[in-house]
Formats: structure tokens, sequence, C-alpha cells
């Protein structure tokens, strides 16, 4: 798929609205359109690389380091109590969206979401 046909592109370039939580040079976080939780955010490399495959080393630590920062403001704006970080890499993995993106989801102990890898 082209940068031009990815739909975290569009987000980037700002053809798309998004809820944005944090931005800078190198990385966006915005809410997932479709939450599984309240809070549940997208982790991205502003630049497009299509899986964890594909992206330089050298931008793992801004997106660490943006996971830290926005995942402790997860955890106090909404009041969670704990905080799932995964991605999903290739469509058997469960990857719809073919640029690379952290999932970020709130949890609460009486959400009533199993947790990983429980089917
Ligand atoms: P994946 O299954 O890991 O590729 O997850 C893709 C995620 O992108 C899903 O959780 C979708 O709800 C989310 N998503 C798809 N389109 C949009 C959008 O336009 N804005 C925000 N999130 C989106």
């Amino acid at each position: 798929m082209s940068t031009h046909d990815c739909i975290f592109c569009k987000i980037v370039n700002g053809e798309i609205p998004c809820v944005e939580i944090y931005s800078d040079d190198n990385v966006l976080a915005f809410l997932d359109i479709g939450p599984v939780n309240r809070g549940h955010t997208l982790i991205i490399p502003k630049q497009h690389y299509a899986n964890i495959f594909d992206i330089p080393a050298e931008i793992a630590p801004a997106i660490i380091s943006t996971q830290q920062t926005v995942g402790k403001a997860i955890l106090a704006t909404t009041g969670a109590t704990g905080l799932n970080i995964f991605m999903n890499n290739h469509p058997d993995a469960g990857q719809l969206v073919f640029h690379a993106h952290w999932h970020l989801i709130p949890r609460f102990s009486d959400d009533g979401l199993k947790h990983w890898p429980q089917a």
C-alpha cells in the first residue's frame, strides 16, 4: 500500500480528522475510532512503516518514550488501574491498518475484558 492510500498517513497529513492526544516531530497519538475501552489510544510513527519489521531501530526510543508519557496521562485522566500496550503485525495477527501502530488500552478492574492472550 502506498502512503497515498494509507488512512493513518492521511491522519498525519490532516486529511482525516482525529482526536489528537500527543504529537511531536516523529510520533502521533490519537484516540482509536472503535475503542475497546474508554481512552483506547493509538501511537504511530508519523513516517509510514507497514509494521514492526520495517521500523528503523532509531525510532524505538521515541515510540517507547511516547508510550510512557501518553500511558501515564491515560491512567491519570481515565482513572484506569492498568494499561495494555500491544501491536498487531500482519493479517494473521489481526493487523487491519498497515501503518505500524501500538494500541494503548486502559484497563479497569470491572471492565469485563479478558486478559490477552485468552481467546
Ligand atoms: P489493527 O487491527 O491493529 O490494525 O487496528 C487498527 C485500529 O485502527 C482499529 O482499532 C481501528 O478502530 C482503528 N482505526 C481505523 N481507522 C481509524 C481512524 O480513522 N481513526 C482512528 N482509529 C482508526
